[in-house]
């Protein structure tokens, strides 16, 4: 096969390339690889089963049109402060001003017209005098949430645009590897089952998630593209009543909190909170449980669940971030027999593992009724602990009562942002005609970001057409 454009991975990153190349006109012939389901194909048994199953080959919940954001609360951060450091490669005005633009896109795709967090009203204000106080920053971050059903909508309707426009997109099909003539990329081979391909194009956009990260890295190495350890998020979902984060749910919706605890001084941040919101359980191919959040437009829990991660970095004499957070990951597994650990605050502090029969002692219900009782400090690095406990309990000065003996902490919540490729401006690896997007380049770690890179990849390529 050959084609102008090979675009792999039809998440965020790669179906706002196909998009914009589009929107600016480009006839060049375009063909996605996406090695799950058209989104109306994507079921995630749960929902009938009541627990994960473990789907094979892959998830239904990351994986198929729209990446790990169809099934995802699809929360848009409006801010180019949050998403990932992209603004870094390209400069924060044209970041922010590419997010305005695609956010236009998502609104006239149905998205909801309403942005929370967008005033800075007397009570903003106020949580923000309390953050200061306790030594945190409070981040400026408008939201517009999708919702997980409403997303897929959206998504739907994208993805109907598309397939409209001549854009040709192979489901079910996985990439295994590049073409390459000497520092020249020619394309990518493809197989489903059995079968296989080879595309030819003058263009190869990778773009195939977090979860393609560890593939992505191994193929940097076998062909020489530069690239760089990045980090990696290791932390928890933790999970309090409605009541407690009233305030703050009502007035910012998603509190952005930044600190760096003594006596480390590690960045530690919170991130994805969901009001009403419902915890969840991902599956990766490698079988490793990890804890996620999400919110849906109408269905509420009496429940407010947020991650609080803690960035990590290695560099000599080990440098393999993802491999450290998996161990992690499954050594927590092992303690949960293959579930998601959940503890509560005051046990924790009290050096003591949690009793599944002590949760019901709480006014707090978990929302993820599969997840196991037991001591996720057996498991959870010290450094990572001690700066979990001591922002949770600077975060309590900001929303009184989130500190509490019976808040629950859901690990391992984990989150692969390695491998961070280098790239021009421009996206241009130092492999001619193979260029990097999204979540699995390192450079995004958000919807948003990740639909601009591909906004700003549609352009690149449509120059390169022109010129
Ligand atoms: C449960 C959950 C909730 C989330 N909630 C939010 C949120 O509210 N707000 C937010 O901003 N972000 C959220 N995120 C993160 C967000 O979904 C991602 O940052 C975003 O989807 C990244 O986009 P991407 O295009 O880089 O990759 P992805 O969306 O991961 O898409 C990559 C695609 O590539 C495909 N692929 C991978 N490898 C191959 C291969 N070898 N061959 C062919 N296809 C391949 C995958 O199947 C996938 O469809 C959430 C993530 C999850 C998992």
């Amino acid at each position: 096969m050959n084609t102008d454009v090979v675009i792999v991975g039809a998440g965020p990153a790669g179906i706002f390339t196909a998009l914009e190349l589009r929107r600016q006109g480009s006839r060049q012939k375009i063909i996605m690889v996406e090695k799950g389901q058209p989104v109306e194909k994507r079921h995630c048994p749960k929902s009938k089963t009541g627990r994960c199953v473990n789907c094979k080959p892959y998830c239904h919940i990351t994986t198929g049109f729209s990446g790990a954001g169809a099934f995802s609360d699809g929360k848009l951060s409006l801010s180019c402060e949050v998403g990932g450091d992209l603004p870094d490669l390209i400069g924060a005005g044209l970041a922010q001003e590419t997010i305005e633009y695609t956010d236009q896109i998502y609104l006239e795709f149905g998205a909801d017209e309403h942005v929370e967090g967008a005033e800075n009203t007397d009570a903003v204000k106020a949580i923000r005098k309390r953050a200061i106080q306790a030594g945190l920053k409070l981040v400026d971050c408008p939201i517009r949430h999708l919702g997980t059903e409403k997303a897929q909508q959206i998504y739907g309707a994208i993805e109907h645009h598309l397939l409209e426009n001549d854009i040709e997109i192979l489901f079910g099909w996985e990439c295994r590897n590049l073409i390459l003539d000497g520092e020249t990329c020619l394309g990518v081979s493809i197989a489903r089952g059995t079968e296989t391909e080879e595309i030819r194009a003058s263009h190869t956009v990778i773009a195939t998630g977090r979860r393609g990260a560890d593939w992505l890295e191994r193929i940097c190495q076998e062909h020489s593209i530069a690239h760089q350890p990045g980090t990696v998020d290791i932390g928890v979902r933790v999970e309090v009543r409605n009541e407690v984060m009233e305030n703050v749910n009502n007035v910012l919706y998603e509190s952005k909190l930044i600190g760096y605890p003594l006596p480390f001084k590690n960045k530690v941040r919170t991130f994805c909170q969901n009001p009403g919101g419902f915890v969840s359980q991902e599956n990766y191919d490698d079988d490793l449980a990890v804890v996620n959040g999400h919110s849906y437009k109408e269905l509420k829990s009496n429940n407010t669940n947020l991650a609080i991660l803690c960035s990590h970095n290695f560099s000599h004499p080990f440098n393999q971030p993802i491999a450290y957070a998996q161990k992690v990951g499954e050594l927590t597994n092992m303690l949960g027999d293959g579930h998601i650990l959940v503890q509560r605050f005051g046990d924790i502090l009290d050096g003591k593992r949690t009793w599944q029969n002590e949760l019901s002692r709480s006014n707090l219900v978990p929302t993820l009724p599969d997840a196991v009782a037991g001591d996720i400090t057996a498991a959870m690095p010290y450094r990572s602990m001690v700066n979990i406990i001591h922002f949770m309990q600077a975060v309590d000065h900001v929303v009184p009562g989130f500190a509490s003996i019976e808040t629950l902490l859901y690990s391992p919540e984990l989150k692969f942002y390695s491998n961070r490729v280098k790239m021009d401006d421009h996206f241009h690896t130092n492999v001619h005609g193979l260029h990097c997007l999204g979540d699995s380049s390192g450079w995004t770690r958000g919807l948003m970001m990740a639909s601009v890179m591909g906004v700003l990849m549609g352009r690149y390529l449509v120059q390169d057409e022109l010129s």
